[in-house]
């Protein structure tokens, strides 16, 4: 199944509990952005009848075609987004690269035996993709080959995400179905962590081995909290039992891009550094002097963590109060 003629972009835009998660409606504003330079339009696709396709609107798409369920597997959802591609015809195809979107994406583009690049971080209208390789520290441009659809997964926090109420645009039910089934959800199981949302977080606390131990863990908790923000952790951090796997930053983690990082007795490995490495402003707190967070840190503290993160706790607190 080939096709080298094309035109739109498609994106499939990601939810939870219907709602489109930030990463699908930057990918869709971005789209927007790069459909608009080339006189086309965004062509979403969302699962689920009670899916907001609305906010889809807002973000850029014109026209949000419903399909399927929000639950089904990813091999179901790629099925159908084949038969949705085949069907427009778009130049692209574009979904965010969440694990569910890294699945999803190489299975479209096989079917057509087109390109698939995967955590771009940056698309040129003229069809240049930049992407991250070796745990962010190479970024490569590429082009793809003349089959299409381009397909693309985008990075969190690589694009701006750009609601506009005064939006319109069309929702059509597409009663596409995916053919083979090999596999099946028989039970969808939510952590009591599930209302982490590192993704979303402008302001991330994180924690890592040289906290120490649970008990000092609870101090990277409590300056999240009183910072309004979210917990963060590193992968021995989680191993410790500390916090739930939910948590974690990094390359088998979340990509996050919070306005401000505060990384607390984390070493700056790379396979954690790709994961932050988007954030605004990163501010990092070791008794190393010469461990490598502060390479990528606008402002460092030396000192033991469990010292300054009760200073700064109070600190925050008294801030509040006034
Ligand atoms: C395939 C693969 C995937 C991985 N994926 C991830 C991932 O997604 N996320 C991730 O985080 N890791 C990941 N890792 C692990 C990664 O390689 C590092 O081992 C890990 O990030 C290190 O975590 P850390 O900084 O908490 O611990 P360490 O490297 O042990 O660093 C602890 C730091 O705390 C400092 N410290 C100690 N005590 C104090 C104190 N009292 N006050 C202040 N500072 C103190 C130390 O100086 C040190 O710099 C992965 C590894 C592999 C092989």
């Amino acid at each position: 199944m080939k096709y080298t003629d094309g035109k739109n972009i498609m994106v499939y835009a990601q939810s939870a509990d219907g709602a489109p998660v930030g990463a699908a409606l930057e990918t869709v504003s971005k789209a927007a952005e790069l459909a608009k330079a080339n006189g086309e339009e965004v062509i979403a696709v969302v699962f689920g009848k009670d899916t907001d396709t609305k906010t889809v609107i807002t973000a850029g798409a014109s026209k949000v075609l419903v399909a399927g369920e929000e639950g089904l597997p990813a091999e179901e959802k790629a099925q159908i987004l084949v038969k949705l591609a085949e069907k427009y015809q778009p130049k692209a195809v574009y979904m965010a690269g969440t694990p569910e979107g890294k699945m999803i994406a190489p299975a479209v583009s096989a079917v057509f035996e087109s390109g698939c690049v995967t955590d771009v971080t940056g698309i040129t209208a003229d069809g240049v993709y930049t992407s991250l390789s070796y745990n962010g520290n190479v970024l490569n441009d590429m082009k793809m080959g003349e089959n299409l659809p381009h397909v693309a997964t985008v990075r969190s926090g690589s694009f701006a995400k750009k609601l506009d109420e005064s939006r319109t645009g069309e929702v059509i039910a597409e009663d596409a179905s995916a053919d083979t089934v090999r596999t099946k959800v028989v039970e969808t199981v939510k952590e009591i962590a599930e209302t982490v949302n590192l993704e979303e977080a402008q302001i991330i606390v994180s924690g890592g081995r040289g906290m120490g131990s649970k008990e000092n863990f609870a101090l990277v908790e409590e300056l999240a909290e009183v910072m309004g923000g979210v917990v963060g952790a590193t992968r021995p951090a989680i191993e410790e039992g500390w916090v739930s796997r939910a948590h974690q930053v990094g390359q088998s983690g979340k990509i996050v891009a919070p306005k401000l990082y505060i990384a607390c007795g984390i070493s700056g490995a790379t396979q954690h550094v790709s994961g932050m490495i988007g954030s605004g402003y990163i501010v990092a707190i070791n008794k190393d002097e010469d461990a490598s967070i502060f390479d990528v840190a606008d402002a460092g503290i030396v000192g033991d963590v469990t010292k300054i993160l009760p200073v700064m706790i109070e600190e925050m607190k008294k801030r509040k109060a006034e």
